[in-house]
């Protein structure tokens, strides 16, 4: 860690990034020969989220998607902690670092809990491989494109499997056009999961054993393994106590300006799908505006004029959905396509090349 600091003298300005997935690790990789940059995550690695489906029935793709922070952020520093308080020049984590900041990058997207280490996280896609691999028959709570993606992989990999989707909207993927979602349903019954719609399960009240499953309609469903993929929050509940928390939405979402900065407040970002931009939450997205900051903050450590600013534009999203290996149902402005085409694009290697490519990593190979 040599060469932190500018090679003609002077002092870099610290910035801060709190969260290190999509968006976060992505600045983070950007700016760290531009600046003294902290990045904080609870994790010692960035796992792409959209291979994680494939993990759990083929855990050697993990290899690839789950990356030490330290793989690309080879000028930066790394705290493994969660953020749970700012001060408008402090960042608080629950381990008690006290980091100051000049700027600061918000990049907490949804909350989740994972495993603190790479190491433990490719034991627990093992683990959970092992099990859908023993289990005759599978449930999986929620029909939005987690749910169908994991329904799909599972039935792709293990087509002997009895697997059962329940979903308590009246289609699947309410949030893309109706018709995609009815041929992801039809090519879920051609590969026999059972979808069944407009019922949903009390999760409060599961005890851990539990292998029978009683919907709001009151079938019974058995299962050897259940997966809920209800989705989660947006994780700024940390922000709630802080002189951030006019700043949040009543999604819990952070309201930013047109430059990406937290309205109102000159050196604070906020970034990817825990912002208030109204355009789908997607990678794609989270990684463009990760290039939109890092930019605006360049600028503004080189101090340059605020209206040399770049502007982040939300865009209707193009969305792919990935059933198996091989196809997928992509909605894109003007038209849906289902199978081959559209898994070209995504099902193979669901983006891993492209965002390890993206982070300066050999797209193909993992480090170890
Ligand atoms: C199964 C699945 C499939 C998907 N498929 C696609 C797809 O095909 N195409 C696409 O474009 N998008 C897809 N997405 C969506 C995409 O993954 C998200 O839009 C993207 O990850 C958002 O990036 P982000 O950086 O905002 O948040 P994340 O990538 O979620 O990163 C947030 C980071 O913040 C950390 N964090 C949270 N709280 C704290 C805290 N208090 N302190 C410190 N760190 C914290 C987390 O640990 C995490 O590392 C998919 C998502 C999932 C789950």
């Amino acid at each position: 860690m040599g060469e932190r600091q500018p090679e003609l003298g002077g002092v870099w300005k610290r910035v801060v990034v709190v969260g290190g997935g999509v968006a976060g690790s992505l600045i983070a990789k950007t700016l760290q020969f531009n600046a003294d940059v902290t990045l904080v995550d609870p994790k010692d690695y960035f796992e792409i989220p959209y291979a994680s489906l494939r993990s759990k029935v083929e855990p050697a793709f993990a290899e690839r998607s789950v990356i030490y922070h330290k793989d690309y952020l080879t000028n930066g520093r790394l705290i493994v902690g969660k953020a749970i308080s700012i001060s408008n020049s402090q960042v608080l984590t629950s381990e008690g670092h006290q980091i100051s900041y000049d700027y600061l990058v918000v990049a907490t997207g949804h909350s989740g809990s994972f495993p603190r280490t790479r190491r433990e996280r490719l034991t627990e896609f093992r683990t959970e491989h092992e099990e859908i691999r023993s289990a005759d028959s599978i449930l999986i709570v929620g029909g939005g494109p987690v749910g169908v993606e994991l329904a799909a992989e599972i039935a792709f990999d293990f087509p002997q499997k009895k697997v059962t989707l329940v979903h308590e909207g009246s289609r699947l993927m309410e949030f893309i056009g109706a018709k995609a979602a009815v041929k992801a349903l039809q090519w879920l019954k051609s590969r026999r999961v059972e979808v069944m719609l407009r019922q949903s399960i009390d999760l409060d009240n599961l005890s851990e054993e539990s292998k029978t499953f009683e919907t709001s309609s009151g079938e019974s469903i058995r299962a050897d393994r259940l997966f809920v993929c209800t989705g989660n929050p947006p994780a700024s509940d940390w922000l709630r106590e802080t002189f951030l928390k006019d700043s949040i939405d009543r999604f819990g979402n952070v309201k930013v300006d047109e430059n990406l900065r937290v309205k109102g407040y000159k050196n604070v970002f906020a970034v990817g799908d825990i912002t208030d931009v109204k355009e789908i939450k997607q990678g794609y997205f989270a990684q463009q505006q990760a290039l939109v900051a890092a930019k605006n903050l360049k600028v503004l450590m080189e101090g340059g004029q605020e209206r040399k600013m770049a502007i982040y534009k939300a865009s209707p999203g193009k969305i792919i959905v990935s059933l198996g290996r091989q196809d997928a149902v992509a909605q894109f402005q003007y038209s849906t396509w289902i199978g081959l085409v559209p898994g070209m694009i995504k099902s193979k290697d669901l983006f891993v090349g492209k965002t390890r490519k993206k982070l300066g990593l050999d797209p193909r190979i993992a480090d170890r």
